[in-house]
Order: C-alpha cells, then structure tokens, then sequence
C-alpha cells in the first residue's frame, strides 16, 4: 500500500488518549494513500466538536467551518470546482442536530461529496451532554434524570432522503473503516458514512468492547446493495449492529445535472 505517512501534518493531536477518532484518523489517511489522488485536489471540511480538528491532521486543503455548516460549505466547493474530491467530517451534534437539514437536502440532491459522522452519542468536546443520537434514558450532565426524546436514526434517515452510498463503519476496525471510506470516495454521488466512535471519557457504556460484542458485517451475509427495503431492515436492528455499505445505487449527481444543463426527465 503507498504509504499514508505523506498525509500527515506533523501538529500536535489534541484528542484524548484513546479517543475513537484516532481509529477515524487513520482510516481516512490509508484510504487517501490507496486512492491515489494528488494532495492538492482533495478538501477537508469539517465542523464544530471534537471531530472538526481532523483538518488539523491531515496534509490536504482543509476548511474549519460553523457548527452544523460543512455540508453547505463542502457544496460550495464541490459546485465551484467538480474535479475536486470534497471530504465532510461532521460529529452527531453537529451533523444530526443543527445541521440535520442539510444532510437531508445534500442526499436528496446527490452532490457528488463524501460525509463521515464521528458519532459518539455525547456532545463530548463541551463536556458530555446529550445528543441526537443518544439513547432514550441516557444520563448526562444536561438530562441528570435521564434523556426523555427518542434518538435519530442517521442510516435510515440518511436512505430515505435519497443518499445513493450509505453505510456504518466502526471506529475499532479501521481497516474496514478504511475500505468504506475508499468505496465512499470512489461512488460518484453522496455518500454517507455514520461511524461508530467511541468517546472515552464521556460515555461509558458504548465502549470498544461493548461494541465489538455487538457488531457484525454486512457482507457477510447476503445482502443486496441495491435493496433499499433490505438496507431499512438493517438500520432497524437492535440485537446486533450490523457494520458495512447498507445501500449503493448509481444516480445523476448534482453537479452533472447542472454542468449538462439539461432536464433529467427528458429524453431530448
Ligand atoms: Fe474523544 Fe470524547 Fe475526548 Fe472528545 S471528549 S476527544 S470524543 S474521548
């Protein structure tokens, strides 16, 4: 494999040790490196939360943007230069809270950008309060008596606005993180990847451990990517957590309907 190292920045990273995103960081670098791509045509956005200084790792154009604005700004710059690879890093407060509309319009239109939620069901960089994404019942310094609102559901929310990749990687296996994000970054359209990411400090229930007892892979069973009844089955299971691409389907894009000019109902 070329070697990931070409992608490092050498600044100081501030995660805490044993972080999940370190798993991230690393199978977002070996996908770039077995990509291939020049440094100079790939664009990292990421937002608010401790997923966002991600730019800070990685040795390629990078845009720090708002909280919540990474797909709005990762369009912009996919729309202003197609032949950029755009890159979106979001954390679950930041993805599926303030920003949740626009992930529902970035799929519904397949722009042709990759997105990855570090999801850690914790808003961790302000201290551990609770998410989008967290269980009903989770206590946190924000929900003492335990959280009283039912979580989202990024995959089925992610396939039923029209994303045309969609799947779950983990953050503990990062060579299957790796491949996800290579397929991810190699599909022309959106594509949408909710990591599992454990966060060490604030959330000591959802731990590598308890996830690795629960996780399984997709292709190892049959599945039919192109199924989309089939890839809501599998965002709906509870028992064990099925990781992998969940759906793929090819689709005009956003932009190639915008550079062709021309109506994608018809046949002129
Ligand atoms: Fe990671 Fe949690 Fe620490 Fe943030 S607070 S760096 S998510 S372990």
């Amino acid at each position: 494999m070329p070697d990931p190292r070409r992608f490092e920045t050498g600044r100081k990273i501030t995660w805490c040790p044993g972080c999940g995103n370190f798993g991230i960081l690393k199978a977002l670098k070996d996908s770039l490196a077995r990509i291939d791509i020049p440094q100079e045509k790939i664009v990292l956005v990421a937002g608010i939360g401790c997923s966002g200084t991600i730019t800070n790792y990685v040795k390629v154009n990078t845009f720090h943007t708002l909280h919540g604005r990474v797909l709005p700004v990762a369009t912009g710059i996919k729309l202003s230069n197609p032949e950029l690879i755009v890159i979106g890093h979001a954390g679950d407060g930041d993805a599926y809270a303030i920003g949740v509309a626009h992930l529902v319009h970035s799929a519904r239109r397949n722009i042709d950008i990759t997105y990855i939620v570090h999801n850690n069901l914790v808003y961790g960089l302000t201290t551990g309060q609770v998410s989008p994404t967290s269980p009903l019942g989770t206590r946190t310094k924000s929900t003492p008596k335990g959280s009283v609102e039912y979580p989202i559901n990024p995959i089925a929310l992610a396939l039923s606005s029209g994303a045309t990749f969609v799947a779950r990687g983990f953050s503990g296996d990062p060579q299957h993180l790796s491949r996800l994000i290579e397929e991810a970054i190699k599909h022309h359209g959106f594509s949408f990847i909710d990591v599992l990411q454990p966060c060490v400090v604030w959330d000591r229930v959802h731990t590598f451990k308890w996830y690795k007892e629960r996780i399984y892979y997709v292709d190892e069973i049959e599945h039919d990517e192109r199924d989309i009844i089939a890839a809501m089955r599998l965002a709906y299971e509870t028992d064990k957590i099925p990781i992998g691409i969940f759906y793929r389907v090819k689709k005009p894009t956003l932009e190639d309907q915008i550079l062709s000019n021309k109506n994608p109902v018809k046949s002129d």
